[in-house]
């Protein structure tokens, strides 16, 4: 199904492989009105993004998907609509953007230790100097040929209690609603049934996110069981949440998320784009 908005997606300024051009162009393509890049703790694409969407019958709407570690798990939340100029928002993304060079380091000597020569200055090589993600690491191992599809690396080296695996820190919750807010975005708990957490756990965040003022949850995901959608949208209702929906795109090399193919937007919650005509003029 061919879906108006797609607002989950990254590009090269992160850790997928088309260009914020290239991804622009491929949205239209795919019959996207309304889109956003979110690219991992960076907002480095978007400049690019906005220039390809000016000419051409698309909007963008300019995003960032921030990692945070909240009760002992990694989570991410999709912030909408931020402004890429924020002085805030841009100094604590370049706090994270560090973190995960000295992440890369730690990964890079452990998976050295397990016999991968090299492995860091090749995962640097496929970030091209910008912002760098275990996904270069997967590149990098495939490359090298230790495995044959990203999944598997991560499952046989990246993920706890495997060579690869560094524990890391990043923003807590109520920090990155906060950047999100203050710079004029909406702050989406992104893909929520990927966390692998009981419904208490998932009904805790809800609880904690909602108090700390975020304002979605993304019930269409492209990278999970759509049976899920409709006890998310119920979730949403039941705590105030808006409804948003991504495909949470990276790229041909990941083939089974295509971009802006996802099911109708359930009726049952509200969606995050009710506003956007006055928000974003759309
Ligand atoms: P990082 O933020 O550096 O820890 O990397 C997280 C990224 O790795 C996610 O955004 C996904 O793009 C990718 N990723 C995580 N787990 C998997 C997996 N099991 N299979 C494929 N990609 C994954
Ligand atoms: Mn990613
Ligand atoms: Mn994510
Ligand atoms: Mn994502």
């Amino acid at each position: 199904m061919n879906s108006k908005y797609d607002l989950h997606t990254h590009s090269t300024a992160s850790d997928g492989t088309l260009s914020p051009k290239e991804l622009i162009y491929k949205g239209a393509e795919a019959g996207i009105k309304i889109i956003a890049l979110t690219d991992h703790d960076t907002l480095s694409g978007l400049n690019a993004a906005s220039m390809a969407a000016n000419n051409i019958d698309l909007k963008l709407i300019p995003g960032v998907e921030i990692s945070v570690s909240w009760s002992g798990i990694t989570i991410h939340i999709v912030g909408l609509g931020i402004n890429p100029n924020d002085d805030l928002l841009k100094n604590e993304l370049r706090k994270i953007q560090k973190l995960r060079f000295r992440r890369a380091k730690l990964i890079g000597e452990k998976l050295e230790t397990a016999g991968f020569p090299h492995i860091y200055e090749s995962a640097l090589n496929f970030s091209n100097g910008k912002l760098v993600s275990r996904t270069h690491f997967a590149r990098a191992i495939i490359k090298a040929g230790h495995a044959s599809t990203i999944s598997n690396v991560f499952r046989k080296f990246l993920v706890k209690g495997k060579p690869g695996y560094v524990k890391d820190t990043w923003a807590s919750l109520p920090e990155a609603i906060h950047w999100v807010k203050s710079s004029g975005g909406q702050a989406v708990i992104a893909h929520p049934a990927k966390y692998r957490i009981s419904r208490a756990k998932l009904r805790s965040l809800l609880r904690d996110f909602k108090n700390f003022g975020g304002e979605g949850l993304e019930v269409i995901s492209g990278c999970y069981d759509q049976n899920e959608e409709k006890n998310l949208a119920k979730l949403a209702n039941e705590f105030n949440l808006l409804g948003s929906i991504g495909s949470d795109y990276h790229g041909p090399d990941k083939p089974w998320i295509k971009l802006g193919k996802l099911p109708e937007f359930s009726p049952i919650c509200r969606p995050i784009w009710h506003d956007w005509a006055s928000r974003h003029q759309i």
